[in-house]
């Protein structure tokens, strides 16, 4: 099993030719309500690939947490580690351009009320293969469950998003971190993405860089980097690539495929995410998966 404690949200995407800039209002091509927040986004896109996923965070008491939860379960997630708080889910307002381009404002709700992690939660966390962590929830929660993981002898996986300044205290206790370029060169204190790698191994054994539409690098302490390109596609929306990436990477390494063959399997799946719209229901099945894989 694997378990994911972090954030779910309500996506309300607008797609639009441009975003429009301070003070200036534009016509929009369309408009879609999709479930999301990176937390859920991984875990329904390691459902989706194949994995046993129980959901651990926080929808409000309103109409889009009583949705959002539905949408877990439905997507065959154990949800015994939500719960519903009073107040607002979070929600994300979401703009794409015509090029595939995303800008998004998060409005945490909810997940802004997770600040730890209960006995509970510890209980759903042991055992399971991974616990996969995002930034989407308070930093003390995160770093508590990164904890608690360590101690029960649980890997945890971190994908730094939304990007901002770790502690020690976190990183310590994460065993594999999964980062776009963006982010890797931010906490590696690199100007340069393409040198991120070797300044992470510094603070984690083990690290991915996804490089977009050039793919995804995996490098581990002491080892030569292996480096996986990405399928040639057409991206319409790229929005969540790197939580179905990492949801996918997740089922692979816990299946105990080696670090190529899981990185290969996450790059199937989001190449086959980024040629469809809304980021939870671009989301791949696994046998799609395996399809584009052998063909
Ligand atoms: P994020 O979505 O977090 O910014 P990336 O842009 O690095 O992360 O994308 C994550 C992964 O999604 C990449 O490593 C790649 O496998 C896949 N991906 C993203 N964009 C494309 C694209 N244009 N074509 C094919 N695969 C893509």
């Amino acid at each position: 099993r694997i378990a994911v404690f972090g954030s779910v949200n309500m996506d309300l995407v607008a797609y639009v030719a441009t975003a429009p800039g301070s003070g200036q209002t534009v016509t929009g091509t369309e408009f879609r309500q999709v479930p999301g927040g990176k937390g859920a986004n991984q875990a329904i896109a390691a459902a989706r690939a194949g994995g046993d996923v129980s959901f651990l965070g926080a929808v409000g008491d309103d109409a889009f947490g009583t949705q959002l939860r539905s949408t877990l379960v439905e997507s065959g997630i154990e949800v015994s580690g939500l719960r519903t708080e009073a107040g607002a889910s979070g929600v994300a307002h979401i703009v794409v351009e015509s090029d595939g381009a995303n800008s998004i404002i998060v409005i945490p709700g909810a997940n802004g009320r997770v600040t730890d992690v209960g006995d509970d939660d510890v209980r759903l966390i042991r055992g399971s293969a991974a616990l996969l962590l995002q930034l989407e929830l308070p930093l003390p929660a995160v770093t508590a469950a990164a904890r608690a993981a360590r101690e029960v002898g649980v890997p945890t996986v971190l994908t730094p998003a939304p990007v901002q300044e770790l502690p020690d205290e976190l990183l310590d206790a994460v065993d594999l971190l999964v980062a776009n370029q963006h982010e890797a060169a931010a906490i590696a204190g690199q100007s340069d993405p393409s040198r991120a790698l070797a300044p992470l191994l510094e603070r984690v054994p083990e690290a991915v860089v996804t490089l977009g539409a050039d793919g995804a690098v995996h490098g581990r302490r002491g080892e030569d980097p292996v480096r996986v390109p990405a399928r040639p596609v057409t991206a319409i929306d790229t929005i969540a690539a790197g939580d179905t990436f990492c949801g996918a990477l997740a089922v692979a390494r816990a299946e105990g495929r080696s670090a190529e063959a899981a990185l290969r399997f996450a790059s199937e799946a989001a190449a086959l995410s980024v040629q469809r719209y809304g980021a939870s229901l671009s989301m791949p099945e696994r046998a799609e998966i395996e399809r584009v894989r052998t063909t």
